[in-house]
Parts: C-alpha cells; structure tokens; sequence
C-alpha cells in the first residue's frame, strides 16, 4: 500500500489512482498535500538531494546520439567544427570534403545542395542568416551571435547581443550556442562572470551531444580532482571524436590514474569514430586547407 510520507494517509483506488502526488525531484516519496510536503522536508531532504544527483548524472553520463550524417554524401558529420559547414541559403550543414569537391568541380565556392555560389558581399550574407533566423534555424541565430561576438562580417562587435541570439539558438536546439553561452559566464562576456552558471551550461551542451563542451567538463573536473567522473567524461569524449581527450587519457594513464586497460578502450573507441567519419574526399579538403578533422 503506498501512502503519504508525511501523515500516513492511503493512496485511494480511484480511476486515476494519483490521490497522492510524488516528489518530483526524486520521485522516491508520495505526499498527500503540499502541506505534507513541507511538513516532511526537513527529513526528506538529505534523500532527497542524494537521489536528485544520481538521476542528474544519469543522465549526464549518458552517450548522445551521434552527429547527422552530411545531406550530400550520407556519411556521419565529423564532431571538429571546422569540418562541417553551415549553408545559410538551404541551412543545411555539409562535410568539407563535399564542399571541397563542388569547388574542384565548379572553380568557386557554393552550396553542393543548391549549387548557388556563396555571397561575395558582407551584408548579403548576413541577410541570408536574418531570412533563416526568421524560419527559426537555430544554427543560422548561432552564427550570427557568433560573428556579433568576433566582430565579423560587418557586424559591430557586441558580446551583450551575441549572448542573447545564444540563447535564442540554443533553445532552439543548438548546442555550439549552449557551449558559447558556457564560455561567456566563464569569461564574463556580455553578462557578470559566473564560473557556476558556465559549468551547468558545458554539462547542458554535453547532454546535446557537443563533444567540446564534454571535453570542457571533463577537463574542470580533472582540475577539481574529480579522476572517475573527469574519465567518463572522457570516454564520452573520445567515442564522439575528440583527440584532446584521448590525450587527457593518455596523461591520466602516464600518470597512474588509469589502468591500461582504460586507456586502450578508449583509444579503440576514438579509431571506430575515424574508421566512421574517414573519407577521401574529407581527407582532400583537409590537406588542401592545411587542417585536421579528426
Ligand atoms: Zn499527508
Ligand atoms: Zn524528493
Ligand atoms: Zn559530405
Ligand atoms: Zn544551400
């Protein structure tokens, strides 16, 4: 029989059978009342918290989904963002290697989606992300808080706006604009620096499947001394494809923190993400740019 933590009362076996209402933060207890619930606080909530937090990291030491797959030749996006390229004509993002066989084909850059070549003017190209920002395309809001941060493409450099269209973005779905949101209370970028808020704003972005914000938060809590959750952070890392973590590891392993055997599996993971995201075409772009995606 389930009844209320606080005063004992029954649960009653009608239709909906919810007379009692559980605690949402740990959904451990039942209450009968708000009354109740307050009543009982200052015995629940040690419980409470602990449980609270185990939910919490549940959910942060899950895997993300893997990145989309490139819409031109359908193999996995690579996690490096400067690998990938948002179109703000169709607001798709494509692999480099695709991009850079239009341009071997064509002589100049376009869209291998739309094939219209890529504005020359500045303020063309910023309507282009505005049209988009007004479907809602939150990778189009991203970049152009993005380009208010650096000051680019003609726009005046303001952090204040490119805080707020970070915002915009994110809750759109967009976790770049998650991470810069991070990055700015850490910096104190057009809002009061708050090393707390950018923590739970890197963890945020990690949930969303942003390797860097993952491998952000892994590195803090390597700072902090935190060795197992620094490593599964890690490990979430470096299955998404970053090398900085793999790196990470490798120091931890030098270092006696982690055993071999960690090590291995996770250099494994990382080289099953390259066998995935490795092609010709990628590796072509790349060298012609003098970069690495993976
Ligand atoms: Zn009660
Ligand atoms: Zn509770
Ligand atoms: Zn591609
Ligand atoms: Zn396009």
């Amino acid at each position: 029989m389930i009844t209320c933590a606080n005063c004992g009362k029954a649960e009653e076996d009608d239709d909906r059978n919810n007379t009692l209402k559980a605690c949402t933060a740990c959904n451990l207890v039942k209450y009968c009342s708000r009354e109740c619930q307050i009543a009982h606080r200052p015995l629940h909530k040690k419980e409470c918290k602990k449980r609270a937090a185990e939910i919490y990291d549940e959910k942060l030491f899950k895997q993300p989904p893997p990145l989309d797959d490139c819409q031109i030749c359908f193999i996995r996006l690579p996690s490096l963002e400067y690998a990938q390229t948002y179109q703000p004509c169709c607001g798709k993002m494509f692999c480099d290697g695709c991009l850079h066989a239009v341009k071997a084909m064509d002589g100049i850059d376009k869209c291998p989606f739309c094939r219209i070549p890529m504005p020359k003017k500045v303020d063309e190209a910023i309507a282009r992300y505005r049209k988009r920002m007004e479907l809602g395309d939150a990778n189009a809001i991203y970049n152009l808080g993005y380009f208010y941060a650096e000051g680019r493409h003609g726009l005046t450099q303001d952090y204040t706006k490119a805080f707020e269209y970070y915002h915009r973005a994110g809750d759109l779905g967009s976790s770049e604009a998650v991470t810069n949101i991070a990055v700015a209370y850490y910096y104190g970028r057009g809002v009061e620096r708050d090393v707390k808020k950018a923590r739970q704003y890197w963890e945020k972005a990690a949930m969303m499947g942003n390797v860097n914000a993952r491998h952000s938060i892994g590195y803090e809590e390597e700072e902090a001394r935190n060795i197992s959750r620094a490593m599964k952070h890690y490990m979430i890392a470096a299955r998404d494809g970053s090398e900085r973590s793999i790196k990470c590891i490798l120091d931890l392993y030098s270092k006696g923190h982690v055993t071999k055997e960690e090590y291995e599996n996770a250099l494994r993971a990382y080289q099953d993400y390259v066998a995935e995201i490795k092609t010709i075409q990628r590796d072509d772009a790349a060298t012609s740019k003098n970069e690495k995606y993976y």
